[in-house]
């Protein structure tokens, strides 16, 4: 009875194509369609960590936002979600607000604050979301005292360049998680094609 009534009431509801969608014929070829894009993927998700900042969001120290187009390019790469993060908004603190440099282990704003209590806050959420996530990789603003990679400001708010990790990069590679700057989405893309198509691994 109720297979008679879809039957009727299809046709009336939706046209030629829509019919087709509907069919055996048609559900069994959605599928099918749904799998080849899965095997197109690579048999899964890539997840990539993003500072939330280079995807235009104003999120910055200075209420501003630090928009970048090869980060925001990523975005039409088939098989690739970005996750968005901001570790500092995540440790609990405002925006905008001073801006921080790190100085013998801890992080400091420009007003003296010991802020290193919410920047390691913020890094241990954006870990979690990284295992929740199943990424293997994060591209994050560089320089930043949370995000940066490699090479941050020394302290002194001179804009003294030295080597290290923003408190998050650092966790994130402590952690097993290649971490690429906004400058390095081409190494971005190698490391996730070299690294294999694993399917994410939810916690
Ligand atoms: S903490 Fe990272 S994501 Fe947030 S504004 Fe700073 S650089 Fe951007």
């Amino acid at each position: 009875m109720l297979k008679q009534r879809i039957t009727i009431c299809i046709p009336r509801l939706f046209g030629e194509k829509q019919r087709e969608h509907f069919s055996e014929k048609g559900v069994k070829e959605n599928i099918k369609e749904i799998k080849d894009n899965e095997e197109g993927r690579g048999g899964g998700y890539m997840n990539v960590l993003v500072s939330m900042c280079l995807l235009g969001t104003y999120c910055r120290y200075s209420g501003e936002r630090k928009e970048d187009a090869g980060v925001l390019s990523l975005l039409k790469k088939e098989g690739l979600t970005l996750i968005p993060v901001c570790p500092e908004q995540l440790g609990g603190l405002p925006t905008p607000r001073l801006p921080a440099e790190q100085k013998d282990g801890r992080v400091f704003d420009k007003g003296g604050t010991d802020r290193t209590e919410e920047f390691e806050k913020g890094a241990r959420e954006v870990l979690r979301l990284a295992k929740l996530y199943g990424c293997k990789a994060a591209v994050l603003k560089e320089r930043s005292p949370s995000c940066g990679s490699n090479v941050v400001y020394d302290g002194s708010f001179g804009g003294v360049r030295v080597p290290g990790d923003g408190v998050c990069a650092g966790l994130l590679k402590r952690n097993g998680i290649a971490v690429f700057g906004e400058s390095e989405t081409k190494e971005l893309l190698r490391f996730l094609e070299e690294t294999g198509q694993e399917e994410t691994g939810a916690l």
